[in-house]
């Protein structure tokens, strides 16, 4: 139970004790003289509330008769007197004496009831609860007092303590959170204040007064906090700080550079690939191309081409498979988006802005798997897509005709196709070189039908790449 809960439910019970103690009005009986005026078999006795048959018979039932002839047994009333007839038919005493009930001086439309039990004239009290005013607005921090007035129906002020319990909710606008305010007294009577002081954020809050004795049923009234300012904001109406700017729903100061678009939630593909890092690690990709596929496809001719390689290769060439195979087009956008927000990031000049941006520039060097313009070097972030080209608009990834190797499985190739000793190469002579290097191994018996990503040059090649021609 949160803490709030249980003192609610503390206040509750507190406040149905009170109720009870405090429901019935109590006051002593008085005694009252009433006249006789009829002689003989009938008697007649002007009564002080005449109109009431029940009051007759409750002056009848209650009486301490002063004479010595008692009237025997009641008749009703004829709309002025009490009738009774005399048993003995004879001359009886003008005088009665008669215990009854006051009037009520606080509310006299609601009488008292005579309980012979106790002796006692009682009454069920009713009020009525007002608060007010009906709602106020205030800062975060800040208090705010309403003012619950008991009073009778006739609007006077209660003769006695009329209990009153105060409780305060959340609204729908916390999203059923707890009230992040706290309101004093839980229990006050007759005319009081209640003191709202909110906690913290914002919403609008209920305020519930509810009064035992009362006819109106539990009174509310609406606290609304405002919003205050968020993280990198301040002033009132809040601005952001320099260097930031508002999110779509004003709800955040972020970096002037938009966060990376998500991936399509419906994409399950994308969504596996981003998770394996572009191995579709929950299958839910197409399959490659068929030529790719079975023992005779190019990824086993490649296996078995690195297989043979090893039986010579010292040091020895290292494969595992691929790091990629089939990639879809909002993977593949994914990646391209990572690449040119590093660009945007990384251009930014403004201190401010670069120190807002700074969160933004961590996750996506952490989704690139280096905090670069370029690609990736050798050692990318451990988790990381390790991005080391520019993603292509277009890839033959989406297609089901490529597939990426390990970048040190291209080092031990390269490495071990160099001849000894190599000989000093500008790097275009030594791309060249690397080109022909490979081709003529590919094409090599058992020949695999492939092209190598090293042979592109737009917008650079892309050395851990094979593809169908
Ligand atoms: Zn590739």
């Amino acid at each position: 139970m949160t803490q709030w809960l249980a003192k609610l439910l503390i206040v509750l019970s507190i406040a149905v004790s009170c109720e009870a103690l405090a429901a019935v009005e109590s006051v002593p009986p008085e005694q009252k003289w009433a006249v006789s005026s009829g002689v003989g078999a009938l008697l007649n006795i002007s009564f002080y509330q005449p109109s009431k048959p029940e009051a007759c018979l409750f002056f009848f039932n209650n009486f301490v008769i002063n004479s010595p002839y008692p009237p025997h047994s009641y008749i009703g009333d004829d709309g002025t007197n009490c009738n009774w007839t005399n048993k003995f038919g004879g001359q009886i005493s003008n005088y009665l004496l008669a215990t009854a009930c006051p009037v009520p001086k606080v509310n006299p439309d609601v009488p008292y009831t005579y309980l012979p039990a106790t002796n006692t004239c009682e009454r069920e009290l009713i009020y009525k609860l007002k608060l007010t005013p009906d709602s106020a607005t205030i800062e975060p921090g800040q208090s705010y007092e309403f003012t619950a007035t008991v009073t009778t129906l006739d609007d006077k002020q209660p003769s006695i303590s009329v209990s009153v319990s105060v409780k305060v909710e959340a609204g729908a606008s916390n999203g059923g959170a707890p009230p992040q305010g706290e309101v004093s007294p839980a229990i006050g009577s007759n005319t009081f204040p209640i003191k709202f002081t909110s906690t913290q954020g914002s919403g609008i809050h209920t305020i519930t007064a509810t009064c035992g004795l009362c006819e109106n049923g539990p009174q509310t009234v609406k606290v609304i906090v405002k919003a205050g300012c968020p993280e990198h904001a301040s002033g009132s109406p809040c601005a952001c700080d320099e260097g930031y700017k508002f999110n779509k729903d004003k709800t955040q100061c972020v970096c002037p550079i938009d966060p990376l678009p998500d991936l399509p939630a419906d994409d399950l593909c994308a969504q596996s690939l981003n998770k394996g890092l572009g191995v579709d690690v929950d299958d839910k990709c197409p399959k490659l191309d068929d030529r790719m596929l079975g023992a005779n496809g190019q990824l086993q001719c490649f296996a078995n081409k690195i297989t043979a390689a090893n039986a010579m290769a010292r040091p020895q060439i290292p494969y595992s498979g691929p790091t990629a195979k089939y990639r879809n087009a909002a993977y593949q956008a994914h990646l391209l988006n990572i690449w040119k927000k590093m660009i945007e990031l990384i251009k930014l000049e403004d201190p401010a802005e670069i120190t807002a941006c700074a969160p933004l520039r961590n996750k996506v060097a952490a989704e690139k798997g280096c905090d670069t313009d370029d690609g990736c070097p050798a050692a990318c972030t451990a988790g990381s897509h390790c991005i080391r080209n520019k993603p292509a608009t277009y890839s033959n990834h989406t297609q089901g005709t490529a597939f990426d190797v390990p970048q040190n499985t291209i080092n031990g190739l390269i490495n071990e196709l160099t001849p000894l000793p190599p000989a000093p190469m500008s790097p275009l002579k030594k791309l060249q070189a690397q080109r022909f290097w490979i081709a003529s191994w590919l094409a090599k018996p058992t020949a695999c039908n492939l092209e190598w990503g090293g042979n592109f040059n737009d917008p650079k090649p892309d050395f851990v790449h094979f593809q169908l021609p």
